[in-house]
Order: C-alpha cells, then structure tokens, then sequence
C-alpha cells in the first residue's frame, strides 16, 4: 500500500488493462515519491484548483490530493483509464472531477468558478504539449486565470520555453514564454522513470505569469516569431518580407541584416505593435 492506502500503480495498471498507447503520447510514472516531488513542484496546493491534462491511471493525480488541492479537475481522452480515476474519486470524495474529452478541445478558463486560485499541473502528452502551452500562454485576458503551469515536457522543449536571446534554443516557444511569463526548469526526470521508456530525457518546468508584460496582440506575436524563425539563417529583411520586410524593419529601427535569434523578446513585441 501507498501514502493514499490506494493500489500501487503498477496493480492499478494490470488491474484495469491499461497497456499504454503510443498514440496517445503515454508514458506513465509509476514511482508516487516522484510524481510528489513534481506536485510539490507547483507550490502550495492547500486551497487550489487544480487542473491536471491526461490524468491516465492518476499517479499524478493522486500526488496533487495527498499534497492538499482543495480539487483536481482532470481530462482524460483515454476511457480505458476512466475506471481507475474512479477509484481516486472514492478515496478523496468530492474533490477529483474527472472530464472525458479532448484537452484541445477544452475551455480551460471556465472549468473552475474562480472562487480559488488555479494552478496547472501535468506529464503532458508530448504530442500536445506544445500547442496547448502556446495557448495558455496567449489566453486573453492577462493576468490569466492560471497562477501557475507546471508541466513536464521532453528536455529539448524545456530548453526552448526557458531559452534567453542568443541561446541555442531560443525560438519562437522562447519569446512567446519570455514576453508573458517568467520559467525555469525544476529538475529533469531520465526516460527509465516512464513505462513505457521514451527516448530522451524529460523536464518538469515552472511557469508563472508576469503581471505587467508589454501590451501585444499573441496572435502577431506568434506569425512574427513564426516568420522570423522559420527561416532563423537568414537575415530578417528576408524573412519578414511578408510582413512587410524592410520598412516595417526600418520603422521599428531594427538593422534589416540582423537574424531572428539576434532580437530581444522587447523587439520582437515592438515589430508584432506594427503589423
Ligand atoms: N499523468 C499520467 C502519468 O503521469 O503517469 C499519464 C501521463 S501520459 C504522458 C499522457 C496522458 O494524456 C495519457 O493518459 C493520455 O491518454 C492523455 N492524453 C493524450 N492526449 C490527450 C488529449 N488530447 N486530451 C486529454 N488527454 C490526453
């Protein structure tokens, strides 16, 4: 038995036939004093709602109960795990609210009433985990109605939500992380901690947004970044040409001859002000 008195997971996965699908982007923990340790990651819990992406068998999700989340509210697409999440709700009545669904297709800001605060708190399913960061990261209105997201990603995409101008990784997830939100990265975690292993290495980040980030519509943010960075080896006179190149360059005092990785989050939000 386990901190919860519930099965360990690796019972619950046999019990409910949960093979992982490669589809659906699951690689599961099984270790509980490491899904704690990513719990804890996210602060305090006592007196949070928390919102948890693909619960699968609730390692996790259990982690997030026993640190004290006054509620979990977890989407899960895979109905296979629905049974197993049950027998969480059981042990913490009242506080797992487990949605079947599409976390792409779910209105995240109104999944809680506001009454607490919110925090997001996932392994995410790699093959959506960047789409749904860029749009918690460009939800409108801002301050948001998260006060934090802590996520695991793949190490590589870690490195490029917390990349500063010039570093290797710095790219579009940079800017668009940087110019809303402060990150770090907390602790990596190896493959063999999944079952099944994925191939590289995993992070758990922290992400918390800045109050007062430079006023900018997300949407021309994403198409600058996007243009400037498709096409990161050539100069941005080049590259934005769609956008209006040269004078559009010329008009926010930027050198036309510069490349994309050379710019600050504040450039790149002053040439989105002038699209
Ligand atoms: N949280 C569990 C853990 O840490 O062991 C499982 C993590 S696994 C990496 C990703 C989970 O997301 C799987 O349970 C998978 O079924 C679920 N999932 C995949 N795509 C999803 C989607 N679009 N919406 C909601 N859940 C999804």
């Amino acid at each position: 038995m386990s901190f919860d008195d519930l099965p360990p997971l690796r019972e619950v996965i046999r019990a409910h036939g949960l093979f992982a699908k490669k589809a659906l982007g699951q690689n599961f923990l099984f270790d509980l004093n490491l899904t704690a340790k990513i719990a804890r990651s996210a602060g305090k819990l006592e007196g949070v709602d928390v919102i948890e992406v693909g619960p699968g068998p609730g390692g996790l999700t259990r982690a997030l109960l026993a640190e004290g989340a006054s509620r979990v509210i977890a989407i899960e697409r895979d109905e296979r795990c629905l049974s197993a999440l049950a027998e969480i709700s059981d042990r913490y009545p009242g506080k797992l609210q487990v949605i079947p669904g599409d976390a792409l297709k779910t209105d995240f800001a109104s999944l809680t009433d506001g009454s607490r605060p919110v925090k997001i708190v996932a392994n995410l399913p790699y093959n959506v985990g960047t789409e749904l960061l860029i749009r918690w990261l460009t939800v409108e209105p801002w301050p948001p109605f998260y006060e934090s997201l802590t996520l695991m990603f793949q190490r590589e995409v870690a490195e490029r939500i917390v990349a500063e101008p010039a570093d290797n990784h710095y790219g579009r997830l940079g800017v668009l992380a940087g110019w809303r939100t402060r990150s770090r990265i907390v602790f990596d975690v190896p493959p063999q901690a999944f079952t099944p292993p994925p191939k590289v290495t995993s992070s758990v980040v922290h992400i918390e947004p800045r109050s007062n980030p430079l006023p900018v519509d997300g949407s021309k943010l994403a198409r600058v970044t996007e243009a400037a960075f498709g096409q990161r080896r050539k100069m941005l006179r080049q590259s934005l040409k769609s956008l209006g190149g040269e004078a559009l360059l010329a008009k926010v005092g930027i050198d036309p001859t510069r490349r994309a990785e050379t710019l600050s989050i504040d450039e790149f939000v002053e040439l989105a002000q002038n699209i």
